[in-house]
C-alpha cells in the first residue's frame, strides 16, 4: 500500500520512494545533552517512533540513527555565545562526559518509558571528529570555506540554491535581519571549526589543521549522517526550529561535498508542543515541564504518549493538564474495553480483519494520521459486524503503530492492606464460605480495587 508523507523540502504530500527498494535510512536530530529533556523533546521523539513504527508497519526494513549532541551547540544560532555543555561544566562543576552522559541517561529512560523503540544507533558526536576533519577538508579543497580569527566558516554566497528547505530569502536576510556578522563575509555563513579561545581551558577540544578548537553542530549532524546512511539516503527528521539554520546548513555542506542533490529525499518535521500561554518550551529558559513531572501528577508516560497521537505531528500541541486528563480518560476506557474483549468468543473472519487492516493503513499511511488512526479504532470497537475476538485482534495490530502497549496490563502497586484482603478472601472461597468472601469483596473495593475470581487465585485491578 503507498505512503504519503509530508515534505518540507517539496513542501508537497507525496508519496515515498525509497532509495533502495524495501529499505529506509532516517536519520533524526537528538538532544543536546546538557540537560533534562521537556516533554516538548518527547513529543518529538513519539513522532519519530511513529514513523519507524508506520514504515515497518509496511514491511519496510529500517536503518535508524539519532545523534546525540555532546559538542558544539551554541546558545546561540548566529555562531556566538558559549557550548551549551561547556556552560553546564562550569555551572554543575563535573566533567563533560559525567555531565553528557547523565542527562543521556536520563532521557534514554523517559524513552523507555514511553514505548519509544530504540534506534539502530545513537550517534555522539564526540565520538565522530575525524570523520566531521574530513568533511570540512573537503569543502576547504572545493573553496568553500574561509577563516576569521574565531573559525572556518562556510562561504554561503558560492551556493546558488542555499537555504532551499526554507525557501530562504538571501536578499532580504543580507539587508534586513539584525544578524551578528563580525567577520562573517555574509549574514548567513556560518562556522564549521571554531577555535578555542584558550586552548585548555575547554573540557571537550581537539587538534585540527586549522588549530585547536570543536567542531560546529551542523558539521556534526552531516559527517555522522553520511558516516552512517551514505552519501545519499531517504529521510532527515527534527522538530520545526532545527530547519534554519540548522538543516540548511547541513544541506549546504553535504551536498557541496558530495554532490548528491538531493542529499536527502524527505525531510519531516515535527511542529511543537506549547505549554498554554507560554511561547515554546525550551530547555535554556531552565523552566520545564519533564514526563516525571507529569508522573508525580499521577499520569502514566502512555497517557502522555496517548495524548501526542491525538495530535497530527505537523500541528501544534497546546499542552495543558486538561486535555492530559482527557487522554488519560480515554486510555483507561480503551484498556478497559480491551480487557474485556481479551477473553471474548468468537471465530476471526480472515477478510474482516483484512479490510479493517487496509483502512487502518490508509490512515497512517496518509502522513501519518494518527488522530484520524485513533478515531478508527474506536469506530472499530464499537463495530456491531465484528465479534469480541477480530476486536481485540485487530487492536493489538493497530497497537504496532500506535505503541501504546494495549496489551499490558497497568502496573499497578497494590498496597500490603489489600493484599491481606485478597488472600482472606481467597481462604474463605476455598472454604466455600461465599458471604465472607462477598463481605470481603465489598471491603477491597472500598479501597479502590476490584477482585476477580481466576481459578484458585484472583485477579486485582484499580477500579
Ligand atoms: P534539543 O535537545 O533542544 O537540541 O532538541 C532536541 C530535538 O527536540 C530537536 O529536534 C528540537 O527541534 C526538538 N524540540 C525541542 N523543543 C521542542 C518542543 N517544545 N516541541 C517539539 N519538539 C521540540
Ligand atoms: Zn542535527
Amino acid at each position: 500500500m503507498t505512503l504519503k508523507l509530508y515534505n518540507t523540502l517539496t513542501r508537497k504530500k507525496g508519496i515515498f520512494k525509497p532509495i533502495k527498494k524495501g529499505h529506509v535510512g532516517i536519520y533524526g536530530c537528538g538532544p543536546t545533552v546538557y540537560w533534562y529533556q521537556h516533554i516538548g523533546g518527547m513529543r518529538r521523539y513519539i513522532f519519530e517512533d511513529i514513523l519507524v513504527r508506520t514504515l515497518l508497519f509496511n514491511d519496510y526494513k529500517v536503518k535508524h540513527i539519532i545523534n546525540v549532541t555532546d559538542v558544539g551547540h551554541l546558545t546561540s544560532d548566529a555562531d556566538t555565545g558559549e557550548d551549551k555543555i561547556e556552560k553546564a561544566v562550569k555551572k554543575e562543576g563535573k566533567t563533560a562526559k559525567e555531565i553528557t552522559h547523565y542527562y543521556f541517561n536520563d532521557f534514554e529512560k523517559d524513552l523507555e518509558k514511553l514505548n519509544v523503540m530504540m534506534p539502530d544507533k545513537w550517534a555522539w558526536a564526540t565520538e565522530y571528529i575525524k570523520e566531521q576533519i574530513g568533511l570540512l577538508k573537503i569543502l576547504e579543497k572545493k573553496g568553500f570555506t574561509y577563516e576569521t580569527s574565531d573559525g572556518i566558516y562556510f562561504d554561503t554566497s558560492k551556493l546558488k540554491d542555499y537555504g532551499k528547505l526554507v525557501m530562504l530569502d538571501k536578499e532580504g536576510l543580507q539587508e534586513g535581519k539584525r544578524i551578528d556578522v563580525k567577520e562573517k563575509k555574509n549574514k548567513t555563513d556560518f562556522a564549521l571549526w571554531k577555535f578555542s579561545e584558550k586552548p585548555g581551558e575547554r573540557q571537550q577540544e581537539w587538534d585540527s589543521p586549522w588549530g585547536v578548537g570543536f567542531p560546529g553542530w551542523h558539521l556534526e549532524c552531516s559527517a555522522m549522517a553520511i558516516k552512517n546512511l551514505g552519501k545519499q539516503f531517504d529521510i532527515h527528521t527534527g522538530g520545526i526550529d532545527n530547519m534554519n539554520p540548522h538543516h540548511i546548513n547541513e544541506i549546504a555542506q553535504s551536498e557541496t561535498a558530495f554532490g548528491k542533490k538531493p542529499w536527502v529525499k524527505y525531510w519531516l518535521h515535527n511542529d511543537f508542543l506549547n505549554l498554554k500561554l507560554k511561547e515554546k518550551m525550551s530547555k535554556s529558559t531552565g523552566q520545564i515541564v519533564r514526563l516525571e513531572t507529569l508522573e508525580e501528577k499521577g499520569y502514566s508516560p502512555m497517557d502522555f504518549r496517548y495524548l501526542c497521537l491525538l495530535t497530527h505531528y505537523r500541528k501544534i500541541i497546546e499542552f495543558d493538564l486538561k486535555n492530559l486528563d482527557a487522554a488519560k480518560n480515554s486510555l483507561k476506557r480503551l484498556k478497559n474495553i480491551l480487557s474485556e474483549l481479551k477473553n471474548g468468543s468468537g471465530k476471526t473472519n480472515k477478510r474482516n480483519l483484512e479490510m479493517a487492516k487496509k483502512q487502518f493503513t490508509e490512515f497512517v499511511n496518509d502522513d501519518l494520521n494518527t488522530p484520524r488512526a485513533l478515531s478508527y479504532l474506536w469506530e472499530i470497537l464499537r463495530e456491531d459486524r465484528l465479534n469480541n475476538s477480530e476486536k481485540y485482534r485487530l487492536a493489538l495490530e493497530f497497537d504496532k503503530v500506535f505503541g501504546l502497549g494495549l496489551d499490558k496490563e497497568d502496573k499497578i502497586k497494590i498496597p500490603a492492606d489489600v493484599k491481606k484482603l485478597v488472600k482472606e478472601r481467597e481462604n474463605c472461597r476455598r472454604k466455600k464460605d461465599w458471604a465472607q468472601a462477598d463481605n470481603l469483596r465489598k471491603k477491597i473495593k472500598q479501597k479502590g480495587f476490584s477482585v476477580e475470581d481466576v481459578g484458585e487465585g484472583s485477579k486485582v485491578r484499580l477500579v
